[in-house]
């Protein structure tokens, strides 16, 4: 007998009909024993719509308290309809909004994060053998207004509520079968990986691979939960676990490095569409230049990716280049002129593109491998694919391309690498 949180994507959710496919999943593993606790998202399409309402309503500029409070509803509206599925099928349970878990987060809405979970309610659930369904994407800030924790979190809220239980596993379903190797709808070839170390999923998920949230596999590290990503179209009544312990049906396990005995040099290649270019032209040059300018971005949360600095000759001025996600692009440069305005900075001029494609290969196995990201130019030279930035890490490098030529540099780096599926 174990301890599970099992959180439901919104494909899983999407209708009623899905909400008892997945209401079976629950039932199975109660039956097996084990305490249960559900996390779902919205109906899939929900939040999109409700965030479209907000635009409607109040624009970019709308409040963000208020922004909550709508698209907060899409969950409420599932965690109600698991409750009630599963107590028609014999299975004992009852929902919570994320305030009356409660779970508490910052201020920041939107994209607030998780400070704690009280798991005392969740506790006398399981001793009283109830399964909780939870409202992912959603808790309570310390002014009492709810929040969100940004798009895709309620993977953050399921990991979250398995490290406040010491959940045995997490399991994230969703519409596909596990974690692969490139994102299964650029090319067929992609082969589901069985496993997949949590530092190459915190890589994979921050540069595209959206099928986990980033900040869910932060927590997942930091806590040492095990995440298993499986489909929700499965048979709910298939045998699960193989005598050995592993997992009896596809998925992937997110886990740590050392249980992975077979490390590959890259394990997936990821692509993330809408990025955007920004360069600062001669900014003056002089210590403390970039903190003022990265500065002024983060202080209205803006996430900024690759960087380039290229110094003048004379070394007196300097051109900074850099990305942020196309959403961020207007509310990027506004913040970058004002802060130049207000003398944190100079510059001659700023020049942006929008629309630009990250192709990144990704793999624990680079660390000890020396030319990757040569190879990785060479394979996209072939291919006459131009490089407009680059950026690598230990387990990841990262070049900015158009994007006319993203799927074919995936698809390209896929096969170099001999990632593509045997029987493809
Ligand atoms: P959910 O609504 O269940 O949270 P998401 O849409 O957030 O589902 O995540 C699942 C999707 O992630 C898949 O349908 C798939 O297209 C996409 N995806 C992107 N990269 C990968 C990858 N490397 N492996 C698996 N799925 C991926
Ligand atoms: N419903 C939210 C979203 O669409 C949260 C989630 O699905 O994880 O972003
Ligand atoms: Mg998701």
């Amino acid at each position: 007998m174990g301890r599970i949180v099992v959180k439901f994507g919104g494909t899983s959710v999407a209708t009623v009909e899905r909400i008892r496919q997945a209401a079976r999943h629950v039932k199975r593993e109660v039956e097996a024993g084990h305490q249960v606790a559900v996390v779902v998202s919205a109906m899939s399409g929900k939040t999109n719509e409700l965030v479209g309402w907000v635009k409607d309503a109040g624009g970019v500029d709308a409040d963000q308290r208020e922004y909550d409070a709508v698209v907060a509803s899409g969950e409420q509206v599932t965690a109600g309809l698991m409750a009630i599925v599963l107590q028609s099928m014999g299975v004992a349970s009852r929902s919570y909004q994320g305030w009356q878990v409660p779970i508490h987060t910052d201020e920041a809405h939107a994209v607030a994060r998780i400070a704690e979970i009280d798991p005392t309610n969740l506790e006398a659930d399981f001793a009283a053998g109830l399964v909780p369904v939870i409202t992912g994407f959603q808790g309570i800030a310390p002014s009492g207004r709810i929040t969100t924790l940004g798009r895709g979190g309620s993977d953050t809220s399921a990991v979250a509520v398995a490290a406040a239980v010491k959940a045995d596993r997490c399991d994230i379903y969703t519409d596909v079968d596990g974690v692969y190797t490139t994102d299964p709808r650029i090319t067929p070839k992609a082969r589901r990986l069985s496993k997949v170390a949590f530092e190459e999923m915190l890589e994979m998920a921050s540069l595209g691979a959206k099928v986990l949230m980033i900040r869910s596999v932060e927590m997942a590290m930091a806590h040492n939960v095990r995440l298993l990503v499986r489909s929700t179209f499965d048979d709910p009544d298939a045998p699960q676990i193989a005598p050995d312990g592993t997992p009896g049906v596809p998925g992937t396990l997110v886990c740590d490095e050392d249980e992975i005995m077979e490390k590959q040099i890259v394990s997936g290649v990821t692509l993330a569409r809408a990025e955007s270019k920004i360069t600062l032209r001669d900014v003056k040059d002089r210590p403390g230049v970039a903190a003022a300018i990265f500065g002024a971005l983060a202080d209205e949360q803006i996430v900024v990716d690759m960087i380039v600095q290229n110094i003048s000759d004379d070394g007196s001025t300097t051109d900074i280049t850099f990305t942020v996600p196309d959403a961020e692009h207007d509310k990027a440069v506004k913040v970058l002129e004002a802060a130049a305005k207000a003398g944190r900075f100079e510059y001659s001029r700023l020049s942006t593109a929008k629309g630009g494609a990250k192709v990144s290969v990704v793999g624990v196995g680079m660390r000890n491998h020396a030319g990757v990201a040569a190879s990785m130019f060479k394979a996209l030279a072939d291919k006459g694919i131009n490089i407009q930035l680059i950026t690598t890490s230990e387990i990841k490098t990262s070049v900015l391309i158009d994007d006319e030529y993203a799927e074919l540099a995936v698809r390209a780096l896929h096969t170099y690498y001999g990632l593509d599926k045997e029987d493809a």
